[in-house]
């Protein structure tokens, strides 16, 4: 089994049987994170490069245990001690790493498009680890798996995103992903950071937080996204946990059994509160194991077997 296609990009390129597949795929990968020797050998001789321009700490690690775990050889690039620091183009820096013959480049960066540019100019396979506040493909799948784990199917249930909108790229490859299986997607946050058209990608927009929890099968709280504002969004962090913040009482608006997404990294106390990040419907930290999951899956299904495409 295998991709047609040699890049993961985008969620909205994504058909649902693409998404259906790499979800799958992780679901048979998991069992592999919770064996005493956590190892396949599947991508033995595969080289995969994670070349980082933004700051991370789950999608970098995650990546590279995911490689591990398939056996591939993984390199990671940091790049205050890269020779961009020296002034070399993106590009440039790329072909001299496919100059060595990776199979696949992981990048991030916080222009929107890098990815889509290396990939039209590289052999070898690219996966965008997030690209500014446009997407970040392995999230979403990250987050879709981890809402059919705990409610066993996508369609027909209402997620609800909340928080800084403009600025994630999470929210937009979640909204393109659940829209794509069915799922009923409601927006809310502050109308500063709440684009113009966003009904466009397939989301309705609620006049407010409560609106938009009630009823939720999945409340997915989003961070402020502190480093890709230029202007005040928002008076203070404590008007903002009050109008937009999620606690316990905005909690029991939603559905019995409502469960609760973030991220990562979380501002305590801001967009949501230490009790319900702690509580009992939070997966915030089965997200974070189904990362490896997710990613393990990307690597198979793009680097496992001959592509279809190109037999
Ligand atoms: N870790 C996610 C990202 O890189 C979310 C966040 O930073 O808030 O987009």
């Amino acid at each position: 089994m295998r991709l047609k296609r040699k890049d993961i990009l985008t969620i909205e390129e994504l058909s649902r049987e693409e998404i259906e597949m790499i979800l799958s795929t992780a679901e048979s990968l998991r069992e592999v994170s919770e064996r005493e020797i956590k190892k396949v050998p599947t991508l033995r001789g595969r080289t995969v490069i994670n070349l980082f321009y933004e700051a991370s700490t789950r999608t970098r690690t995650s990546f590279e245990i995911a490689a591990k775990r398939m056996s591939a050889d993984a390199v990671n690039i940091s790049v205050s001690t890269s020779s961009v620091v020296k002034g070399e183009t993106i590009k440039d820096t790329a072909k001299n790493l496919e100059a060595m013959r990776p199979d696949c480049i992981v990048v991030r960066h916080a222009a929107a498009g890098v990815p889509m540019m290396l990939a039209a100019n590289l052999a070898c396979s690219v996966i965008n680890a997030g690209d500014g506040a446009h997407e970040h493909p392995s999230q979403a799948l990250l987050d879709m798996l981890t809402v059919r784990g705990r409610l066993g199917a996508l369609e027909g249930i209402k997620v609800a995103i909340i928080g800084d909108i403009a600025h994630s790229r999470v929210a937009r490859s979640n909204i393109y992903g659940f829209t794509r299986m069915g799922a009923n997607v409601v927006v809310a946050g502050p109308p500063t950071m709440m684009p113009p058209g966003i009904e466009a990608l397939g989301c309705v927009v609620a006049p407010d937080v409560d609106t938009a929890i009630k009823g939720a099968d999945v409340v997915m709280m989003l961070r402020i996204q502190l480093e890709r504002q230029k202007d005040a969004f928002f008076p203070a962090a404590r008007e903002y946990s009050r109008f937009y913040g999620l606690d316990e009482a905005r909690v029991r608006l939603a559905k019995k059994g409502v469960v609760i997404l973030h991220p990562g990294p979380i501002n305590r106390g801001v967009e949501i509160s230490s009790e319900v990040a702690d509580g009992p419907y939070s997966l915030i930290l089965d997200q974070v194991t189904n990362g490896v999951a997710v990613r393990m899956a990307l690597f198979y299904l793009l680097l496992g077997a001959v592509r279809e495409d190109a037999a």
